[in-house]
């Protein structure tokens, strides 16, 4: 039986979500006292398991005042508020700051437009650590809205500002309805390429393919886009969070002759590995 096996050009791990576990496990090493992250690292449940096994511990908010001076507290790549930065300092414990530089650019323009009076209004989800990081950099003032449709007054001053893996349209829908209610409006597309470029490869290998295998975490939002993109062109679309959750009977089914694989931001290579060995392996049975 012959199989070909076509793997997204952009799958996996993306630049800051590599980064932030590149630098934990390298800090964790040299580091003597705990290690923990401020919420999961990254929405991947076995990196997370991988990082407990290396004594490195996920806390949440409520945690902090629990911290001790020699402890360290990683800041994954979502970025966190000032506030609780502030919040850690106060117990003495050390920093290491694994916002993706991208986030961080987002978070300086919501500091300096809130400084400079303008009313910052971010396209996003509301409940998304992203967002409520880039909230607290103008002091929680922000406007977080779906598309703009919800605006129906607003200062003179604005500034507009997108969560990285905001739709486009979304973004462009706010920052008309935004040019229509204000004077002075400064409107950044802070959309990370990360994410349309997983998301246009992902459409093109799944127009070509008989089953179309989409990797990743089940909380993660890319995620869970990639799945819909791929299964709008793909009816046999599986989400799987690792090899295991590739069931036998459809990684050995004769019938795929083509499979496409992708995976989401927050997938590791050594899992996209191990479903393209067990697809490669059920080829030759
Ligand atoms: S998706 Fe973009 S902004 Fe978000 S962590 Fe990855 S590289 Fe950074």
């Amino acid at each position: 039986m012959t199989r070909q096996i076509i793997v997204a050009e952009n799958a996996g791990y993306c630049f800051g979500v590599k980064r932030a576990v590149e630098m934990t496990v390298e800090y964790n090493k040299k580091k003597k006292s705990k290690v923990y992250t401020l919420g999961p690292l990254i929405h991947n449940d076995d990196v997370v398991k991988s990082l407990e096994e290396q004594g490195i511990f996920r806390i949440n908010s409520n945690d902090i005042a629990e911290l001790k001076p020699e402890d360290t507290v990683i800041i994954r790549s979502h970025g966190t508020t000032p506030a609780i930065i502030d919040r850690i300092r106060q117990t003495g414990a050390s920093i290491v700051d694994a916002t993706c530089p991208y986030v961080t650019s987002i978070q300086r323009k919501a500091r300096k437009y809130y400084q400079e009076g303008y009313q910052i209004v971010i396209v996003g989800d509301r409940s998304h650590p992203e967002v409520i990081g880039i909230n607290g950099w103008c002091n929680n003032s922000a406007l977080v809205v779906k598309d703009g449709s919800e605006l129906d007054k607003l200062p003179n001053k604005v500034c507009v500002l997108s969560q990285t893996t905001e739709k486009l349209s979304n973004y462009e829908r706010t920052r008309k309805a935004v040019s229509r209610l204000a004077k002075d409006v400064l409107a950044f597309n802070t959309i990370c390429s990360a994410t349309g470029e997983r998301q246009n490869s992902a459409d093109q290998v799944s127009k070509e393919v008989d089953l179309m295998v989409v990797i990743g975490g089940k909380q993660s939002s890319n995620t869970k886009k990639l799945y819909e993109i791929c299964r709008a062109n793909c009816s046999n679309t599986w989400l799987i969070e690792n090899v295991r959750e590739l069931p036998d009977w459809v990684a050995g089914d004769p019938k795929w002759k083509t499979i496409g694989v992708t995976a989401g931001a927050s997938t590791p290579d050594w899992i996209i590995a191990e479903v393209i060995d067990k697809l490669k392996e059920r080829t030759s049975k």
